[in-house]
């Protein structure tokens, strides 16, 4: 067992006042003292009215968004000085001290050690333009100005790097209420360093992109960038081509008069060429989309007899004309196609009417389907044009950039999987650092009694576990050739699942729903038209016709798909399929050197310099950050082996002996401490609140507060 030396300490010495004036200078929340949410906070809103947006939170950084530009803290001048200093670690905390110690850890100490940088927070906190930033870092100090020829063109790899940022914004970044460049997207990007560490090429890979935004825009929200990029940036030709006059209204264009920073449609014209899209591609993508615009604007109407099927909004005619002709599709057909059902009953086809609502359905499941595959095909695109030779790169860094945490008034199936994957990566936080220090306290015979840290396996279990979970039951339900019954179904989750304590219901609500208790937070998920949208049923015909397609580029995302399913109904489902990408992501975590960036958003209104405490501990309970700073604090982050405490400290009491022997070697620790804590007039620094201790002694090291090393180190110093 362990010794504490805390119970031969002086009452007083424990006692910590706390500096006021001080707290903007600490730059690890764990040395603040006592470490509760109030000091943390305080001390955070300190940093941030002084314009220091960056803390550590020992091994996690929290990067505060300024909401304003702050130029002179990512100029070249900068990433020079971190990337050369000697000791990055002890430099300001900032999000380039990330960038270069997992620059520099990939080149490990015995084998080179592949690295992640997770970057997380909610909507608006500033993932995106922390994972860009980390991408320029590595572009500027790891540039091999290699040139690639690839798709006809001829770029540098860095440029080529940094332009697939602005290309898969515009396509998967939309205007929400809560960030006017909110990423619809999670992804991961690879970046892949040679034997002499330099930037050769890069992968990424892309989760569950936000297809409804395409036919559906909260109130006050935008569609993707890249529809108002084209109506506001293209040129009179353009417009007239795509049949966009001047004054065009589309349906699923709502807001086009909020002109932002991010239409830029010649930023993103220059960085298809960069990447090699020549312009007839460029010209087929943008017919495709125009295609899409004009869909929105097709409406019905139902027919005076009911057996007929409905009829087209007489305006309607011209823009189905319209849209036929951007996708290459026979208008006729793409006519019939949404109002005509082929029923296969054997080798007999039966043609059914659709209902109105039907019609509308499956006008919107051609444009999402179009827009997804498109967005698909451009990815790959992207992957082929910047991915080096497998040969020419040995190691990667790779950045991470999803969705946080999400509790809406409403939730759904989008939520559920989104929330899902915070739990992935907040399991993967917790084994990876909490599981580590525990494992390395119980190793060295300490108790781990401090602190109780969150295990969110039960609730992991509950989402995706086997035989039975919400994911096992929603698949079994999706594939039910029938319409589901949210009511029933609600009752089916609750016969099988409720045994496990993360899930409940309120059983008497007007509508059927289930309660998840996240780790961030309980979230209600609402059941009606969840297991469709898992089916996410694509009509047999529209995938049919869109394989006709005489828009070459459409032909080829169409053809090329073998997972395409030719029949609606039997096809992965929405959460097999991210389910399955998840765990492939989380096994190349697992593989690498994490190190976690928690972005925090210090007011809901994007307003510079507003820091609202309420909003910013609900961020720092939902990203765990308040526990690990507990774990931190209250634990020992300073491990010192035995033999170097000795011959590091000895001098501090030159008289002492020390034989072999732990009984020896405790005594020699504990005499050491409590002199230096006696003879120096420290006790203003002393951060220690009565229950932790200062010290404790394991089998093979001494496990220190950094406040007790701070105090040993300073009288080493006065004594040399
Ligand atoms: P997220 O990806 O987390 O949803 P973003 O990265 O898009 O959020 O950030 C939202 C906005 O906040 C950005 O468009 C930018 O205006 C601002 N922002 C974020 N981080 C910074 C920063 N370090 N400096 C200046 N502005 C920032
Ligand atoms: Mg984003």
């Amino acid at each position: 067992m362990g010794t504490s030396l805390n119970d031969s300490l002086d009452e007083d010495i424990r006692l910590f006042l706390i500096d006021e004036k001080q707290l903007h200078t600490y730059d690890d929340l764990t040395k603040v003292n006592p470490v509760t949410p109030s000091t943390v906070l305080t001390c955070l809103q300190a940093r941030y009215d002084a314009k220091v947006f960056y803390t550590h939170a020992g091994c996690t950084l929290v990067a505060l968004n300024p909401f304003q530009p702050i130029p002179y803290l990512y100029s070249l001048d900068v990433m020079k000085e971190y990337h050369c200093t000697s000791q990055p670690q002890e430099s300001k905390p900032h999000i380039f001290i990330v960038a270069e110690e997992a620059y520099r850890n990939v080149k490990g100490q015995l084998e080179p050690v592949n690295q992640s940088l997770v970057v997380s927070g909610e909507s608006g906190a500033g993932k995106t333009w922390t994972s860009r930033c980390l991408m320029k870092y590595y572009a500027t100090v790891a540039a091999s100005s290699s040139v690639v020829k690839k798709q006809n063109t001829v770029e540098r790899i860095e440029r080529r790097v940094l332009d697939s940022n602005p290309l898969m914004e515009a396509f998967g970044n939309a205007c929400t209420l809560r960030n006017n460049n909110s990423s619809r997207f999670g992804k991961y990007i690879q970046l892949q360093l040679d034997s002499r560490q330099l930037l050769v090429g890069a992968s990424v890979q892309t989760y569950l992109l936000e297809k409804t935004r395409v036919v559906f825009q909260p109130t006050g929200e935008r569609n993707f960038h890249i529809f108002y990029q084209m109506m506001s940036g293209a040129t009179t030709e353009q417009r007239k081509e795509w049949k966009m006059p001047n004054g065009q209204c589309f349906a699923w264009l709502p807001n086009s008069n909020t002109h932002l920073e991010e239409d830029c449609f010649e930023e993103t014209v220059g960085a298809m060429g960069h990447l090699g899209i020549n312009t007839e591609r460029q010209r087929e993508m943008f017919r495709i989309l125009a295609g899409i615009l004009h869909l929105g604007n097709i409406e019905f109407c139902s027919s005076s007899d009911d057996s007929q099927p409905c009829d087209l909004e007489e305006k309607s005619k011209e823009y189905l004309q319209n849209a036929a002709e951007f996708l290459g599709v026979v208008a006729l057909e793409l006519e019939s196609c949404f109002r005509v059902r082929t029923l296969k009953a054997g080798k007999q086809s039966v043609l059914k009417p659709c209902s109105l609502s039907d019609c509308l359905v499956r006008r919107d499941c051609l444009a999402k389907v179009i827009y997804a595959g498109l967005f698909e095909w451009l990815v790959t695109y992207i992957n082929n044009s910047m991915c080096a030779e497998s040969s020419t790169w040995s190691n990667f860094i790779g950045v991470l950039d999803v969705y946080g945490f999400e509790c809406f008034q409403l939730n759904n199936l989008e939520q559920l999987c989104i929330n899902y994957a915070n739990e992935k990566l907040q399991q993967h936080f917790v084994s990876h650092y909490l599981k580590a220090q525990q494992e390395e306290y119980i190793s060295e015979g300490l108790e781990w009694s401090f602190v109780k840290y969150q295990d969110n396996r039960g609730c992991l279990d509950l989402i995706e576990g086997s035989p039975m979970s919400v994911f096992s039951l929603l698949n079994e339900e999706s594939r039910l050739n029938r319409t589901s019954d949210a009511r029933l179904f609600r009752v089916r989750l609750e016969n099988e699942l409720s045994k496990n304590r993360s899930i409940s219901w309120d059983r008497f609500s007007q509508e059927p729903h289930f309660t998840v208790a996240h780790y961030a937070g309980k979230v209600n998920y609402q059941i009606e038209g969840m297991a469709e949208k898992n089916k996410d049923p694509v009509p047999s015909e529209l995938i049919n016709m869109l394989h006709k397609s005489k828009n070459s580029l459409l032909h080829q995302v169409f053809s090329e798909d073998e997972e395409q399913p030719t029949k609606g109904l039997s096809k992965v489902t929405v959460v097999s399929k991210f389910k399955n990408s998840l765990e492939n992501l989380m096994k190349i975590l697992h593989s690498t050197t994490p190190h976690y960036t928690r972005c925090i958003k210090p007011n809901q209104d994007c307003k510079p310099l507003t820091f609202k405490r309420e909003e910013v501990i609900l961020q720092l309970e939902a990203c765990g950050i308040v526990e690990t700073i507990h774990i931190s604090a209250a634990g020992f982050p300073v491990r010192i082996p035995f033999e170097s405490f000795i011959q590091r400290y000895r001098m501090i009491k030159p008289t002492l002996t020390i034989d072999s022997g732990n009984n020896n070697i405790l005594d020699f620790v504990e005499t050491i401490i409590t002199d230096v804590l006696k003879q120096e007039d420290v006790l203003h620094q002393i951060r220690g609140d009565k229950q932790n201790s200062l010290v404790h002694c394991g089998k093979s090291k001494v496990f220190l507060t950094q406040s007790m090393l701070d105090l040993l180190e300073d009288r080493r110093k006065k004594i040399l």
